[in-house]
């Protein structure tokens, strides 16, 4: 008897038991994926609660059924941050307000419940919603040329189109889940352009069953404009698909309206202000610069922009990297006249007056500053406004530079330990050249060469504006500037 007793309680232990943890581990499951949930650091508690306050309900960090229920929702393929107080988050990116985009829909795989016409419609009426509140215009095209964007149904992997290159397809490293419900579709925050439905659901338009396709659009077209998830649970932006709204019954939610208006302005009206956007702290700080003393690409591969003088601020992408607190560079380095990072020594080479210095370590921080040695002076006059440098060879590890002096460009070789300049110099006009026939400005205040091989880019800055200029010619000492130029960094930074 007491072995029975024994043998039942140890089974209804295990029984209840593995139970539970079938349901834990699809939960750590899920919330590794929209949660960023790590089973190795993070609390499933928290990420729980993450996932309450996003859908609305009691934070208590429980798995409760309701909380299973919104896990067994059909939803976005996108990640759902907890953004605290804030409802509609605006991402650090956007388009051009008051244009009119073009976009491309593939026809490759397109779903077998609706019919062509009927998915150009829903589509457009998604659009359409997010243009009637602001700044934004779409319009459906034929031709991939000119098309900023693009729309396409795939399984599990699936491909994504290079808008900059005329749609040429890649992997997207994001597969869907191709099974009805789960995620339903997925899409790139600006400037990409990509949005991907998984063709495992029942589309549908105008009926209650299957997955609404222009409800499904208008929230995936929310992120390709900028608008991460919302935790109001009424909004559009929310992650779960909330079902069938007719179109005649369809009305953009507030939230939803009040972020793209964040964004692009209401329709007809000016843009917000500057200061009620949601726009980065360091980002209105480099924004308001006057003007860019040095540009340069750290040995992190970041790139790195000395702004009025003293301040180190770090950009991701063409965004300011909010997470780097900017600081004052050594003492050294302030006001310098042009600098380049060095890739065969692992330095900054920094020119300031007749002298020039090396700064080093790994730390953009906390670099070691010391006077360098050059191993001739050529034609270096000591003093210089811009300089950039490109690898030539990786193998060899020979590395030019190049430096502006007034209306001269200066040449060198870095060398193990040390820098020799060229004896010659080349009129300015030579090596950079207007597309157009316009004379390129002397006073530039920093460069920068990015880029590998066959996409090299020369970023001229020249006090509020820049240039970008491509190499001419195979030997690629030479650039030619589009009359696109010059734009306003500001308009880069999103400012
Ligand atoms: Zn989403
Ligand atoms: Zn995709």
């Amino acid at each position: 008897m007491k072995l029975a007793i024994v043998l039942l309680s140890t089974l209804f232990f295990l029984s209840v038991h593995s139970f539970k943890s079938s349901e834990e581990k699809d939960a750590e499951k899920y919330l590794t994926e929209f949660y960023d949930y790590d089973k190795s650091t993070g609390s499933l508690k928290d990420s729980l609660k993450d996932l309450q306050k996003m859908a609305g309900i009691e934070a208590d960090g429980k798995l409760s059924d309701e909380v299973i229920s919104h896990m067994n929702k059909g939803r976005c393929g996108g990640k759902d941050k907890d953004k605290k107080s804030k409802r509609y988050v605006a991402a650090n990116a956007r388009w051009d307000r008051g244009v009119t985009y073009k976009y491309y829909l593939h026809l490759d795989w397109m779903p077998r419940t609706m019919s062509e016409a009927e998915v150009r419609r829903a589509i457009q009426v998604a659009l359409d919603y997010w243009v009637r509140v602001s700044n934004l215009g779409f319009a459906a095209s034929r031709d991939k040329a000119g098309c900023m964007f693009s729309v396409s149904f795939s399984g599990r992997d699936h491909l994504q189109y290079d808008v900059n290159k005329n749609f040429q397809p890649s992997k997207d490293p994001y597969p869907l889940d191709n099974v009805p419900s789960g995620v339903l579709a997925h899409a790139f925050f600006p400037r990409n352009g990509n949005l991907h439905y998984d063709n495992a659901e029942t589309w549908t338009e105008g009926k209650d069953s299957g997955i609404n396709l222009r409800i499904v659009t208008a929230h995936e077209m929310g992120h390709a404009i900028g608008l991460h998830h919302s935790n109001d649970p009424s909004a559009l932006m929310a992650p779960w698909y909330g079902g069938y709204i007719s179109e005649a019954d369809y009305r953009l939610p507030n939230d939803d309206t009040l972020g793209a208006q964040s964004l692009y302005g209401a329709r007809g009206k000016r843009a917000l202000p500057l200061k009620k956007r949601d726009l980065g702290k360091l980002q209105s700080r480099l924004c308001n610069a006057k003007n860019y003393d040095g540009v340069f690409a750290f040995s992190d591969d970041k790139t790195y922009v000395i702004a009025d003088g003293s301040n180190l601020f770090r950009l991701d992408g063409t965004n300011v990297d909010e997470t780097f607190e900017p600081v004052e560079i050594n003492e050294a380095l302030k006001n310098a006249d042009s600098m380049f990072y060095d890739k065969v020594n692992k330095r900054l080479v920094v020119f300031k007056g007749d002298k020039v210095y090396s700064a080093s370590g790994s730390d953009v921080k906390t670099l070691k500053v010391e006077e360098m040695k050059i191993g001739g002076h050529g034609a270096y006059l000591g003093k210089s406004s811009a300089a950039f440098a490109r690898q030539v060879s990786a193998e060899e590890g020979m590395q030019y530079f190049w430096l502006i002096q007034d209306n001269e460009v200066i040449s060198g070789e870095v060398l193990k330990n040390k820098i020799v300049f060229s004896r010659r110099t080349r009129p300015l006009s030579e090596v950079i050249t207007m597309s157009n026939g316009a004379k390129f400005p002397p006073s530039i205040d920093a460069a920068l060469l990015s880029g590998e091989k066959d996409n090299l880019q020369l970023y001229l800055f020249v006090g509020n504006s820049y240039y970008v200029g491509k190499p001419t010619g195979r030997k690629q000492f030479q650039y030619s500037i589009s009359a696109d130029y010059p734009k306003s960094y500001k308009q880069v930074l999103k400012c």
